[in-house]
């Protein structure tokens, strides 16, 4: 596997690859590469011939007191991770390579980009779409792949790369679990022992949500909640929110109609720490 750091060498690397005919699929991450993450390369090393994975902690998408700062990095660790996942190149730019002085382009997915955490962290998915933009345009992929951890996002870059006519394959993973339930995030490992002990709690409280719906719950309301009771009965964390909207559109439901797809989404606090998850529901 090769680290490049530089745009431009990325670029060039990408043109030929393209030249030669090669199908590039691109991995976009954070860094602290964990299970997660892996399950994304995976998926990259079987729909191209070659496998970019970028890590970048992107200062654009945090809001003025997130963890931006803190946010755990591990640059040995990654290349590690991501060499053995299967990736061929690690491209891991400088936060002045991406962002130089006088930088103040935007991309901005207007209506996707409000509800859900683009409500709770106002800007973050200018931030998403501005970097993944970039990140298109130096590694010239075919096709990229996304995690379902992060739904919005998803939803975000799918219309990002159908009105820009990117052309370019967005590709959805399933959430990564830890054998208790507990999707796999960077941000995990700022949890304490007993913080990470309650922290299985947001995925037994999605699947209630989805138990209930089997059963033939329809108010969103009362679906709400039963997580969110769940929740605040069995943990210390404090609910930013939880909602159940179309997984395609994001508009906030209350009738739960057959014929849809239910994104059941939620983001807590334990103690500093804040965690997201959702799941999936067709109804038919
Ligand atoms: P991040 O490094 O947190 O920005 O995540 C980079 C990519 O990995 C995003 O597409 C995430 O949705 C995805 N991802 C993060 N955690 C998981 C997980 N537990 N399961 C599947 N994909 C994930």
């Amino acid at each position: 596997m090769k680290t490049i750091r530089e745009p431009r060498l990325m670029h060039n690397e990408s043109e030929g690859f393209r030249s030669a005919g090669k199908r590039i699929a691109l991995v976009p991450t954070m860094g602290a590469l964990h299970g997660g993450h892996t399950a994304l390369i995976r998926e990259a090393r079987t729909r191209g011939d070659v496998v970019i994975v970028t890590v970048f902690v992107n200062p654009a998408q945090f809001g003025e007191g997130e963890d931006f700062n803190r946010y755990p990095r591990d640059s040995e660790g990654d290349l590690r991770t991501a060499s053995e996942a299967g990736a061929d190149i690690l491209f891991a730019p400088e936060t002045a390579a991406m962002y130089p002085p006088g930088y103040q382009t935007f991309v901005t997915v207007e209506a996707l980009s409000l509800p859900l955490e683009g409500a709770a962290r106002p800007g973050h998915f200018r931030g998403v779409a501005t970097v993944v933009a970039k990140l298109f345009n130096i590694t010239c992929p075919h096709c990229a792949i996304f995690g379902q951890k992060d739904a919005q996002q998803v939803v975000v870059l799918r219309r990002m790369s159908r009105d820009l006519d990117l052309g370019i394959e967005i590709v959805v993973v399933p959430t990564v679990r830890e054998g208790d339930g507990l999707a796999l995030s960077s941000r995990n490992a700022y949890l304490s022992v007993s913080e990470r002990r309650e922290a299985p709690v947001l995925y037994r409280a999605l699947r209630i949500a989805e138990k209930r719906i089997r059963a033939g719950e329809r108010s969103a309301a009362a679906v709400v909640a039963a997580v969110t009771s769940e929740i605040t009965a069995r943990s210390s964390a404090s609910i930013d929110y939880v909602s159940v909207a179309d997984a395609e559109t994001l508009e906030p439901l209350s009738a739960l109609d057959a014929g849809r797809t239910l994104l059941v989404s939620l983001a807590a606090r334990f103690g500093t720490t804040r965690l997201i998850d959702n799941i999936h529901i067709r109804i038919e």
